[in-house]
């Protein structure tokens, strides 16, 4: 039996993915928000994952595609970056992946969870945890104890059953939030998102089903956050529509912003002690080129991979050892590469600037070198693929 601690998108999809594997699973925490305002971005390879799950004809009800991305230099600064656009076109696809409403998709998770008939959902926290070498028991908020020979954490970027494991974890508070809402505009979006990178962020338009609606993540400084949120609906309206050049026409915010305050955080392990760390609970970065989910998914990928091989003890340190293994060359690059894209958006030296500059020009000019790129976004390694020489077929 397996435990999954948490009930976010990771916990409940890796409940799911476990179960059709055949795994009798228990699943701990509360039902999940449906007041989260975020969408997501999953790219295709999350997609067919979740498709495999089960959820092919939801996606196609509540998400938009994503054909293209433009990267737009909105700084004031002295060195200023070129414009780059990435077609999924191309290389080959229609649709680099989809945008989907976080509630929709929590909601289309717990309700499949709940069909499920080897997963036992307790609603309820884990309040403490007991690890031995034999097995990793929790106690819930009801007083119901649950020993498994293998735990895996979802349980969010606080992640108790991390702390259990005796995970060190390198944190560090930005000083940085999100603004999050969704608005409507008068110019079709045409399947693009654009990101226009400011002094203190990214601020990125990703579109919604129908052409008339996108959602908007805007980096900024927490007290400016705090400033907008008490704009009232036309004043920030106008400020989002002036901070896009206007390139979607005008612009009405729909009720229910939100803000998150960003984190960065790296634990030094990803598995100790019967516990295996997924999603937020093994990374949290800023939500810059779309990552985040995108690698929680490929931490289930990897876990159900580790379970699939290791049936009689997945919880064991070699299996545990496997895990870590997989995750690690992952989790380190895309970390590293969102915390640096992130550190050059904020840095006011010269030479940081000139180099941001210069590897834009080389991407907007170079096509092989865009179509790596986005190959890498979509899948690690799928780049790199791409141009090895084809070798010709034994016959
Ligand atoms: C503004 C913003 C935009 C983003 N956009 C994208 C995007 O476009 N693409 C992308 O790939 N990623 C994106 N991300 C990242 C993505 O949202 C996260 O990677 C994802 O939500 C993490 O899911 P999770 O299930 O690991 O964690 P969470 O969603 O935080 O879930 C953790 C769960 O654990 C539960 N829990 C906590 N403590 C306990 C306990 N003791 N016992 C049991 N349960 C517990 C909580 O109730 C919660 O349900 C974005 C993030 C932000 C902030």
């Amino acid at each position: 039996m397996i435990l999954v601690a948490g009930t976010g998108p990771v916990g409940l999809a890796a409940a799911l993915a476990l179960a059709d594997l055949g795994c009798d699973v228990i699943l701990a925490g509360p039902p999940p928000s449906s007041i989260d305002r975020r969408t997501t971005a999953l790219m295709r390879p999350a997609i067919a994952f979740l498709e495999e799950l089960g959820f092919a004809e939801t996606l196609a009800e509540i998400a938009a595609p994503l054909s293209t991305m433009r990267i737009v230099d909105g700084t004031n600064r002295l060195i200023r970056s070129p414009a780059v656009t990435f077609r999924a076109a191309e290389i080959g696809e229609d649709y680099f992946g989809l945008n989907i409403p976080n509630a929709a998709l929590n909601k289309a998770l717990s309700d499949a969870v709940r069909e499920r008939r080897n997963i036992r959902w307790h609603e309820e926290i884990v309040t403490a945890w007991r690890t031995d070498s034999d097995y990793v028991e929790a106690l819930l908020g009801d007083g119901t104890a649950i020993r498994a020979s293998l735990a895996v954490a979802g349980d969010g970027r606080n992640s108790p059953a991390r702390e259990a494991a005796g995970i060190r974890t390198k944190r560090r508070e930005l000083n940085q939030s999100a603004l999050v809402l969704n608005f409507a505009h008068a110019r079709h979006h045409g399947f693009s998102s654009t990101e226009f990178h400011t002094e203190h962020g990214p601020c990125t338009q990703v579109p919604l089903p129908g052409g008339f609606r996108s959602s908007l993540v805007w980096v900024m400084r927490p007290k400016q956050a705090e400033e907008m949120m008490a704009l009232d609906d036309r004043a920030l309206s106008e400020r989002i529509e002036e901070r896009q050049q206007s390139f979607l026409g005008e612009v009405t915010v729909e009720s229910g912003r939100q803000v998150f305050p960003l984190v960065s955080a790296l634990p030094t392990r990803f598995a100790a002690h019967r516990i295996a760390l997924v999603g937020e609970a093994a990374h949290v970065f800023p939500p810059i080129t779309a990552q985040g989910l995108n690698l929680g998914l490929r931490d289930v990928a990897d876990l159900v991979e580790m379970v699939r091989k290791h049936p009689d003890d997945p919880g064991s340190s070699l299996a545990l050892a496997s895990y870590e293994a997989r995750r690690r060359p992952d989790i380190v690059a895309r970390s590293s590469a969102v915390n640096l894209i992130n550190a050059s958006l904020l840095s006011d030296l010269l030479p940081a600037q000139l180099l941001r500059s210069a590897g834009l020009s080389l991407l907007g000019g170079i096509p092989a070198l865009r179509g790596f790129f986005m190959r890498e976004g979509m899948q690690p390694g799928s780049g790199f693929a791409a141009l090895l020489p084809r070798l010709p077929r034994r016959a």
